[in-house]
């Protein structure tokens, strides 16, 4: 199992910095997740690793070893893209060995390691087929076990369900998930989708403009947000911030009591709606001019149209100075 470390790495064009100065470590056999909104240097990060990409400064390592300079055919990396193009004219058993034919490991030995990946993935019997003759979520299957016939020291995946129904997306994470722990080996996704983020990762890392906000587990992220940033990119809906006398107060929608106790702070809001979503219901309000929504099993007295006050209590807020 091998720990992949950022070390001060930056990345800059001639007009554009897309990573400035990122240090992290991503520790043996976990599955890390890379989030943040599209062009905050995910895909750059990841193709560092696979060494697709260079580094302009600071160091990459893997286990220690500095691996800037080592070539990418020599890095032992199985990567899954979100275009994961297979070959159209190959069965699904040839795209499956491709890796491993290029490498010119002997036949017997190819089959015997698709045989393994297609019982693993559960695509024994589309072995024959022609990637035009599978669903999106066989395709990606597919893709997923050439990633992963190699055995690589690392895995990479780079948005590699952004292309399948919302279904489908849910059912291939907990896969995906399975897969990987059954492995063990070091995984690096990323991910524009918070959502996807938090249920997947061991760990997880947030960008923002090529600046690293956060890196830690789903739950410490969650529940202490490092940035308003942070606070506003996870949860949904997202953690409410208020303008507070001359700090930003958060709190996360679920924690708003209709309830005083002596160490809330109440806050004065106008009902704008109320959104039933199955399990639970969404309040919309405006509190000073900001936009607010608590979250809550019930509506309680709120009344569309009507002035109230909701309470943050204390050990929920979040400061932000
Ligand atoms: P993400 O994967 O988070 O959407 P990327 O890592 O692909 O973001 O890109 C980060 C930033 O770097 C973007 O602003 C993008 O336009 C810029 N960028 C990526 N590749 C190049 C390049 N070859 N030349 C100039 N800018 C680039
Ligand atoms: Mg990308």
């Amino acid at each position: 199992m091998t720990s992949i470390t950022f070390d001060n790495v930056s990345k800059s064009y001639d007009k554009v910095t897309p990573l400035r100065s990122v240090s992290f470590t991503i520790e043996p056999g976990e599955f890390f997740v890379l989030v943040g909104p599209s062009g905050s240097g995910k895909s750059t990060l990841l193709r560092m690793i696979a060494g697709l990409e260079s580094v302009t400064d600071g160091s990459l390592l893997f286990d220690g070893e500095r691996m800037n300079d080592v070539e990418a055919r020599k890095r032992d990396v199985g990567m899954v893209f979100q275009n994961y193009a297979l070959y159209p004219h190959l069965s699904v058993a040839q795209n499956l060995g491709f890796p491993l034919s290029v490498r010119k490991v002997a036949k017997a030995e190819i089959e015997t390691r698709v045989g393994e990946v297609a019982r693993m993935l559960d695509i024994t019997s589309l072995l024959e087929r022609k990637p035009k003759q599978l669903s999106g979520g066989q395709r990606q299957r597919v893709a997923l076990g050439r990633a992963i016939i190699r055995k690589p020291r690392v895995f990479l995946f780079d948005e590699p369900l952004s292309n399948l129904d919302a279904q489908l997306r849910t059912h291939m994470r907990a896969e995906i998930r399975a897969l990987q722990r059954r492995l063990g080996v070091t995984s690096v996704y990323v991910t524009h989708d918070q959502v996807e983020a938090m249920t997947m990762s061991d760990r997880m890392a947030i960008l923002n403009e090529g600046t690293l906000q956060q890196v830690g587990t789903p739950r410490e992220i969650y529940d202490n947000p490092a940035t308003p940033f942070v606070a506003s990119f996870t949860g949904s809906p997202s953690m409410n911030l208020m303008p507070y006398s001359g700090k930003t107060l958060g709190i996360r929608p679920e924690n708003i009591s209709l309830e005083n106790t002596d160490t809330s702070i109440p806050l004065e809001v106008s009902i704008q709606a109320i959104e039933f979503i199955g399990h639970e219901w969404l309040i919309h309000g405006i509190s000073n001019g900001t936009p607010i929504i608590r979250r809550a099993p019930s509506v309680g007295t709120d009344v569309v149209g009507s002035t109230t006050t909701w309470y943050a209590p204390q050990h929920h807020i979040r400061w932000f100075a």
